[in-house]
């Protein structure tokens, strides 16, 4: 297991969420790599999106893993004198039947795994929430009969399902869906039953003692942060531990917003 809490207290020059060739990335590990060990990175984590049971464009074929770990351990080898490489995936949460509680994933040699949530049910099977606003606007009217909070209801059961299912070590973006819910419907994460789902997914965090993940991915394009800056406080007077990750798809975004989140919370301005 990975100690991340001395990781982050010893230095900021780190990010566990990035993706790859393998899954949706749009560069090679290799180049990956490189761009971390040039911007001075001493711990940078692999993490494409897991195999899952269905097609999806954007997460790693199973026939593919091992391609994954044997390119994984190469880059290891070549950086071991400047970087730490590590090994994992970000694994969806699909329901009971997938999730990271799948005995599958103890087959690999991952050295941490992040949960996360981008597929929630519809009569028509899964339905990838996660994406760009204009698809998940057609996706809401054709599986949802535009029902954006039963969608944000179902996104946070998925989410407080996958903790209490646990086998993940740190929970990506939690509060995600409040992206699209927001420019479907503007406002809808200052109502308050939105506000009570997210502190009640915090509660189960919390109890259940997972690191969390502040998601900078979208910071250039939409300025915001995932979990939202207004639950920040909480986490951090609850002493959790936190890790800020930049979920980079280009190897020229892989500090991308990071040095922001970090600066907001070494000065507590939260
Ligand atoms: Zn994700
Ligand atoms: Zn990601």
């Amino acid at each position: 297991m990975v100690d991340f809490k001395s990781i982050t207290d010893t230095t900021d020059n780190y990010n566990f969420h990035s993706h790859t060739q393998f899954c949706d990335g749009r560069a090679d590990m290799a180049e990956f790599a490189k761009a971390a060990a040039d911007s001075g990175f001493t711990h940078y984590g692999f993490s494409p999106h897991s195999p899952i049971p269905f097609e999806s464009p954007c997460n790693m074929d199973f026939e593919k893993v091992d391609d994954y770990i044997e390119e994984f351990n190469r880059l290891k080898k070549l950086y071991s004198d400047r970087l730490k490489l590590y090994c994992a995936m970000e694994i969806d949460y699909i329901g009971k039947q997938w999730g990271p509680a799948n005995p599958y994933f103890n087959t690999l040699p991952l050295d941490y795994r992040i949960g996360s949530v981008h597929f929630i049910p519809s009569a028509e099977g899964m339905v990838d929430v996660d994406g760009r606003f204009e698809s998940f606007k057609k996706k809401m009217e054709r599986y949802f009969d535009n029902d954006i909070r039963g969608v944000v209801e179902s996104f946070y059961a998925q989410t407080n399902d996958m903790i209490s299912a646990g086998g993940f070590d740190i929970i990506g973006h939690f509060d995600k869906i409040g992206h699209n819910a927001a420019h479907f419907s503007p406002g809808i994460e200052e109502e308050k039953w939105y506000e009570t789902l997210v502190h009640d997914t915090i509660d189960n965090i919390l109890a259940s003692g997972v690191t969390v993940e502040i998601n900078t991915k979208a910071l250039a394009d939409h300025r915001r942060f995932f979990p939202s800056r207004k639950y920040w406080k909480r986490l951090l007077d609850a002493g959790v531990t936190i890790v800020v990750n930049s979920d980079a798809h280009y190897p020229e975004l892989i500090d991308a917003g990071r040095r922001e989140a970090l600066g907001l919370i070494h000065t507590r301005s939260i």
